[in-house]
Order: C-alpha cells, then structure tokens, then sequence
C-alpha cells in the first residue's frame, strides 16, 4: 500500500507542465504573492537530445520523455494502431515535438468566436501570440519580440528546399515568406521555436525563469491521480510520486494542462465525463458530461516518399560517419548545419481548389526519407513530402479504459471517417504530384518510392492515404470550449457547471487550428492565465469580505 503524505496548500494547482503548464507556472508566480504547485508526470528535461532539434527523431520511442500512446485499431486505416507520442518530461509535447512555429489561420479564431467563444477572435488572440514571442526578425503589426518564446528561422537554405519552392510557385502558388504573417497562403521555409540552434521548448522559455521565485514548487515525477472536490468546487489533487500518494489543496484554482489526452482523462477518473463509461469502471459520477474526452480532432498526414538523383539529402549525411562527425562538429562550433533542423525545412499551405478562401492542405517538405517516424534513414538519397488536411471533419473520442490512471486510455481519432477529409486527401496528394512534375524538380528525382507509379486513380491514393497515413501529432479538441451542452470550458476556459476548475492546453481547441499546435497552445497559456489572475482580482474583495 502506498504512503499517504500532504503536500500543503496553494493558490493553483497546476497539472502538467507542458507547452500551456509552463506557461502558466510562470504566469501565475510572476507578482510573487500566489503559491503555485506544478506538478509533472516525467521528469526533468536533462536529455541532451531534447535540446538539439534533430533530436527529435530520438524522442519517439524513449519511455522515458514521451507517453508512447497509441491509437485504437482505426477502423478507416485498415485497422492500423497509429503511434500518438506526447511529451512526458519538463515542457511537455514542447520538448520533443518538430519545434515548427505555427500559428494557424486567421480565420482560424475568427471561426472560434463565430462558434460562440468570446474574447478568442484573431484580434482577440494576437496580443497574446505578439507578447509570447521574440521574433529573430523583429517585431512588427504580427510579430512580438521579447516574449518567452524564442523564434528563429532556419539556418540557411537548402538546394532541395529552393527546388521544391521553385517548383511549388511554378505550379501556380504564391511564395510566402511568413506563414504566420497577414496571411498563411504560400510556400516557403518554416520557422523554429529555438535560438542559436537550441529547442526553445516552454520549459527552458518559461518554467526556468519561473523555478527560480520562492512562491513555485515544482514537482517531477508525480502523477495527478485525482481531482479532489467539495460538491462542485474542485479542492485539491491527488498525485502519485514513487510509492507515495500525496493530497495538495488548492485555495484559487485547480486547473488541468495535461494536454489531449491526459486532461480528458483524468477529469473522468475523477467523476466528470460521460456517466455510462464512468459506471462501467466502477467510477462515482460527480456530473455526467457526454462531451469530456469527445470531439478528439488530430491532422493525419500521408507521406510521399522520393529516392534522390544527388546525395545531397540528410539520408546520405547520418549515413556517412564522416559526414555525420562534420555534421556533428559544425554544429559543435557554429551551432549551424543540419542538427538545427525541426520536423520540416521547407513547407506549403496551399488551396486544394482554387475557388476556396483560405489554404485547406499543409505540405511538408523533409530532405530525408525513412520508413516511419523515428525509424532508420533510408540507405540512399531520398526525401519526403507529406500532406495533411488542416481541418478534418473526422472526430474521435478519448475514453478510460480503467480507473487506474497509469492505464493509458482508449484513443481513437476515426481518421478519414468523413467523405470530405478523404477527398481532400486525395487532392492534396494529387497536387504534391503536379509540384514534383515540374523539370526544377524532377532533376532530383529518381523515382517516386512511394505510393509508386502505379498508383494513379483516386481510389488508388485512398487506399495509399488508408495504408499509410499516420498522424502529424495534433489531437485537441477534447475539453472543447463553447456555449453548447457537449462543450466542456466556457469562453474563460472554466469547465462548466464547477467552480474553481478550470482546463488551459491544447485540449479546449473548439476546433483544430490550421497547421502545427504548439504556438496555438502557448497562446491559450498565455490567455488563460491572464484570466486567472483577472477572475482572482474580481473575487479577492468578495474573499475578504466573506
Ligand atoms: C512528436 C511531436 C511533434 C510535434 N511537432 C510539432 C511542431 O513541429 N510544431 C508544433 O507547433 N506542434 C507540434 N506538435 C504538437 C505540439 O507540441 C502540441 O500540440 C502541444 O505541445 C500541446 O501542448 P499541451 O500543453 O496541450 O500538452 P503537452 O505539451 O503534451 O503537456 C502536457 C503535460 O502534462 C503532463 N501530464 C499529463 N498528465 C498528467 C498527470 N496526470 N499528472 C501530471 N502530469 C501530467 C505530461 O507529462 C506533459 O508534460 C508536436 C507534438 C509531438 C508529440
């Protein structure tokens, strides 16, 4: 039987310490007055690996940074089980995701206020994007500096990723030099969350300035078990660290920053979710809400695979150990070359129609090829470009699958369920294959690995999508905000219903932002905490009178 200890009492309770929970952590802490309590499930971020961008293709199978989830057999995938890692260490997802700086679209939190959401339009949410950022640029009408995220760009550019530009603009799209600029339509090279050819994850930008104030205790290695409630009002948590269960009560609030899946989770392990799978786990249901742990949203990319005519991609630098220790010394001493690189060097957001009003599919343009993620290079020049959708019809759910919290829940995305999502699949591989067609490109390649020549039909290209595609690891939408019943925060992020408890991650997403989701989470970080603070001023003269 394990222990049972207190862990004291605090202002917040913060559970997770991801890309929103740094954030928070230091929000929160910032006047010096609040007691914070932070509490992580990994550990800390002393792997090397997590601080090289590179490095991230070595983070997706350690147990030891990452949760290593998976996906349910997806009955549209053939039934395929999809890898769905996530970031189990200081900065959460932040320090082993691709560090690709993406805001999404502006219409993006148009639509969100549209649903309902006060306060989230783009106006609404730039301010909070401007100040979590520091732009290598400079600042300007879009672009913050000084923030506690760093943003830099690549290097220096690339032979393929000039081509596939080229290529790109010659099949009749614009060149975009900012994809988070007025407007995301384009192709160009990608930004990075890092500085001087370091990840920038929201640990080091946030959490390590904040672990230096008194009023912050952070604690590793300890596993939110609970949500401790007095009728509605959420009181406390109980964590697991080792063989000790500790209880920490919260005087302010209690808010969840476990990210997509483990805030859905853990709300239902503590009695707030839908009753039905509650019961059947022998779960006392505190308030039945069907909408908890539903709405799973996440991008599935489909990756075209290329052998190059040059030995000029990655593949033939790691493969070589004399490249790969040139490589590897440069970086040493100029902090430059091909170890800065994040998930994508060059990429696109491109309209599969061209009667719609805003890009509907994002390219990724990778100058190595391997079988999948985290997976050996391939043993000779290749490349990959891969399409994702950027809003999916497609919805999923997470769901317990035990009352144990260490058991990871059922997570089941439906990828491709919806007619819409596989046409505009097929479309966006079709337009992949208009691009590589163009002779600035086609010098580069010897042949199309895969899905191959002789897929050609769009029924052929489906069944390639169903065969192959995998996420491009971007659940949210599972603690969705909005006005309606299913909906699980309101506008100020408070789950409904109950007081003191509220949800800031990735998982309130009413719907997924178009392109990668870190940038967008550190913004709701950012939002959200300024609404603590602000719901705390409003309540204090209430607290002092009572
Ligand atoms: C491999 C990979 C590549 C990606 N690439 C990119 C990219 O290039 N660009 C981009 O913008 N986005 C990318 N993303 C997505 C992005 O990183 C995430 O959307 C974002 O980090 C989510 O933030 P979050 O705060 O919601 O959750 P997370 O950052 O995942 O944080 C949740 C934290 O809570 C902790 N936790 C969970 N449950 C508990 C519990 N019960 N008790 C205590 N602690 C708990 C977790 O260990 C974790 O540290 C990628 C993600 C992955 C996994």
């Amino acid at each position: 039987m394990p222990a049972n200890g207190s862990a004291g009492t605090y202002d917040y309770i913060i559970v997770g310490a991801g890309s929103a929970g740094c954030v928070l952590a230091n929000r929160l802490t910032a006047s010096g007055r609040n007691r914070v309590l932070l509490l992580e499930a990994g550990g800390p971020d002393r792997n090397i690996w997590i601080h090289i961008p590179l490095g991230y293709g070595k983070l997706f199978n350690n147990a030891k940074v990452n949760w290593l989830y998976k996906t349910e057999p997806e009955p549209e995938l053939n039934n395929r089980q999809i890898i769905q890692p996530r970031g189990k260490v200081l900065g959460g997802s932040s320090s082993i995701n691709g560090l690709l700086y993406i805001r999404g679209q502006h219409e993006d939190f148009d639509h969100w206020r549209q649903l309902g959401n006060a306060g989230w339009s783009f106006k609404d949410v730039l301010p909070y994007f401007r100040r979590a950022e520091d732009q290598e640029r400079g600042a300007d009408e879009m672009h913050g500096t000084g923030g506690h995220l760093k943003v830099s760009d690549v290097c220096e550019p690339h032979v393929l990723c000039e081509a596939f530009i080229k290529a790109t603009q010659e099949a009749g799209f614009p060149r975009n030099d900012d994809f988070n600029g007025p407007t995301q339509e384009g192709v160009g090279y990608f930004q990075l969350t890092s500085r001087n050819g370091r990840r920038w994850s929201t640990a080091v930008g946030y959490l390590k300035e904040a672990r230096r104030r008194q009023n912050l205790r952070v604690e590793t290695d300890a596993l939110a078990t609970r949500v401790l409630f007095s009728g509605r009002r959420a009181i406390g948590v109980e964590y697991r660290q080792g063989e000790t269960t500790h209880t920490a009560y919260a005087g302010g609030e209690v808010i969840l920053s476990g990210g997509a899946f483990n805030s859905p989770q853990l709300l239902q392990i503590s009695g707030v979710g839908p009753a039905s799978l509650l019961r059947q786990h022998g779960i006392d249901v505190i308030v039945d809400m069907p909408g908890v742990g539903s709405d799973l949203q996440d991008h599935l990319q489909i990756r075209m695979q290329y052998r190059c005519t040059e030995p000029i991609t990655m593949n033939d630098v790691i493969n070589d150990w004399r490249h790969r220790y040139a490589a590897g010394l440069r970086y040493l001493l100029t902090r430059k070359g091909l170890l800065t690189i994040g998930a994508g060097y060059a990429g696109a957001f491109l309209k599969t129609r061209p009667d719609l009003a805003t890009p509907d599919v994002q390219l990724h343009f990778l100058i190595f090829s391997a079988d999948a993620a985290g997976a050996a290079l391939h043993p000779f020049p290749g490349f990959i470009v891969s399409v994702c959708q950027l809003r999916p019809e497609s919805r999923g759910f997470v769901h317990i699958k035990s009352r144990d919290p260490r058991v990871a829940p059922a997570i089941q995305p439906r990828y491709l369920t919806s007619r819409a999502d596989c046409d505009t699949v097929v479309e966006g591989l079709h337009l992949i294959r208009r691009i590589m067609d163009k002779p600035v490109m086609r010098r580069y390649i010897d042949e199309e690995i895969a899905p191959g020549n002789k897929c050609q039909s769009d029924a052929d290209l489906l069944a390639y999508a169903r065969d192959t595609g995998t996420t491009v690891y971007h659940p949210t939408s599972t603690c969705r905000m909005g006005p309606d019943q299913n909906a699980v925060v309101d506008e100020r992020l408070r789950v409904r219903g109950f007081e003191r408890l509220r949800v800031i991650d990735a998982s309130i997403m009413p719907t997924v932002a178009s392109g990668n989701t870190n940038a967008a989470t550190v913004m709701i970080g950012e939002k959200g905490s300024d609404m603590v603070l602000e719901d705390a001023k409003k309540s204090a003269p209430l607290a002092m009178s009572a």
